[in-house]
């Protein structure tokens, strides 16, 4: 199948070589001419697991563009360009509304691709969608028939292709039959696991296959926030009685546990740690409290979500000012930049709030993360940071390290020696990565987020 996807993002990108993986003629479009051009030239904008392999074997049915010219012969289009934050948190379709008229400016009525919404847009934008692409073929003499559906996209950064090829479910938000048709095709090989797994991604053990959900653009719009918010709750969820645990000397970890063994309430999700962060969740949070707004309701228990995981945020803070006493003059070690590991995404990462706040406080800030440097060096230009070049140049002359982001390398870091390195011996472990015991009989002086106080 001809598919466009609009948006060279990390959901069009990842989205467009799995679709090219399974077969379809795939056009990357992006506006973006240093990003094309980099993927023309084969090195990759993101990194994702996976990407070079599938990239590879996938090469002969990608193409990469600029243009909108000739898009009017894709049988369907894919939208996944950013939705970023208005300042009334609203999602601002901006993008969206852009391509939307550069690809109807570039239909003359011969043939109608589907315009599929990827993007996490408000209830209600497929239907404007329609509108708008209706008036500016109007506007060139043309009655359209075109069909825009919603298939919002529920791949996690880090795992993406992993998502992409074995995801749990496929939402598809259609008007009417034939559309829905058009999309079960695209995912066929998805929905029939009919294609050769790629050996960096082998079908995971059990795994049949999606459960396809077939239903109308706004409840299929209405889908994709109600998950990210329930999720985001979920998490802010277990940091609330995470600072319990703490008072009561109690372990959110053992909590957590017990908590997940019951199947009503599920194990994922359940990690405490410095909050979310990411470009979706608190975007995706905000954007549907103003939609509920703009009809006179209210989503307490959202906006709560929102306010644990600000106050989340300020917890290592207030943990290092207990352990270290004095903050001006101290080293301090950022461990991980990245948002979540496995990815290089470091927007809206925990990492940047606590950078400016101890540099506010006259620290000496040192950062280091095996895959973000690059982007959050790029997204932080002339940050008073040192970016060390690997653990052990990080952690040397450390008064303390804070670590952000999970990686499963630093799991297995060489943690003795490491902390020989340090000036003093504080860990403050965002992520509850380590056994606290461990770290205590290390040397180290540890605090995790909701653990005991002193093991
Ligand atoms: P991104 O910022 O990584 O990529 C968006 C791309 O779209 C950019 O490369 C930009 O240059 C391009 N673009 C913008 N306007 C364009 C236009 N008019 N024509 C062509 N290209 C254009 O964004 P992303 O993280 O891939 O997210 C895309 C959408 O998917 C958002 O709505 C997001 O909320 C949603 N989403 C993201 C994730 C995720 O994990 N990143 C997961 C699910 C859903």
């Amino acid at each position: 199948m001809q598919v466009t996807i609009i948006g060279s993002g990390y959901v069009g990108l990842t989205t467009g070589v799995a679709l090219a993986y399974l077969g379809h003629q795939v056009t990357l479009l992006d506006k973006n001419p240093a990003v094309v051009s980099a993927l023309v030239k084969g090195s990759c904008t993101i990194y994702e697991y996976g990407m070079d392999e599938l990239m590879q074997s996938a090469r002969h049915n990608i193409s990469f563009t600029t243009s909108f010219a000739g898009i009017g012969s894709s049988r369907v289009i894919l939208i996944a360009v950013g939705t970023p934050p208005k300042s009334s948190g609203d999602a601002d379709l901006g993008f969206v509304e852009n391509a939307v008229a550069q690809i109807a400016g570039h239909l003359d009525g011969t043939n109608y691709p589907v315009i599929v919404n990827k993007s996490t847009v408000p209830p209600g934008t497929a239907s404007r969608v329609k509108t708008l692409v209706n008036n500016i073929l109007l506007g060139k003499g043309i009655y359209s028939g075109v069909k825009v559906a919603s298939n919002p996209e529920f791949l996690r950064e880090g795992t993406a292709f992993l998502d992409a090829l074995y995801p749990d479910r496929i939402i598809i938000g259609a008007e009417d039959r034939s559309t829905t048709e058009v999309l079960i095709e695209l995912y066929n090989p998805i929905i029939k696991q009919s294609f050769t797994a790629p050996a960096c991604l082998p079908r995971p053990k059990g795994y049949a296959g999606p459960v396809l959900f077939a239903t109308n653009p706004l409840n299929a719009e209405l889908i994709k926030y109600a998950s990210n918010a329930f999720l985001a709750m979920k998490i802010s969820f277990i940091n609330e009685f995470a600072g319990l645990a703490e008072l009561l000397n109690a372990d959110i970890v053992d909590v957590a546990y017990g908590m997940g063994l019951d199947s009503r309430i599920g194990d994922k999700f359940l990690r405490a740690g410095v909050g979310w962060g990411g470009s979706c969740f608190g975007k995706d949070a905000r954007a549907i409290l103003y939609t509920a707004q703009k009809y006179g309701y209210s989503l307490p228990l959202v906006q709560a979500a929102i306010e644990v995981n600000d106050r989340q945020k300020k917890l290592v803070t207030s943990k290092i000012r207990s352990s270290l006493k004095t903050i001006p003059g101290s080293t301090i070690g950022i461990i991980g930049l990245a948002f979540k590991p496995g990815t290089d995404d470091c927007r809206e990462t925990p990492a940047t709030d606590l950078i400016s706040e101890l540099l506010n406080m006259g620290a000496f800030i040192k950062v280091y993360d095996p895959m973000a440097m690059e982007n959050y060096q790029k997204q932080n230009p002339g940050l008073p940071v040192e970016y060390a070049a690997d653990l052990a140049d990080l952690a040397a002359g450390c008064d303390a390290l804070v670590l952000l982001t999970e990686w499963e390398q630093f799991k297995n870091a060489d943690w003795q020696s490491l902390r020989q390195l340090m000036k003093k011996n504080v860990f403050i472990d965002g992520r509850n990565l380590f056994d606290p015991r461990v770290m205590d009989e290390l040397g180290f002086v540890y605090h995790g987020v909701g653990r005991r106080v002193r093991v």
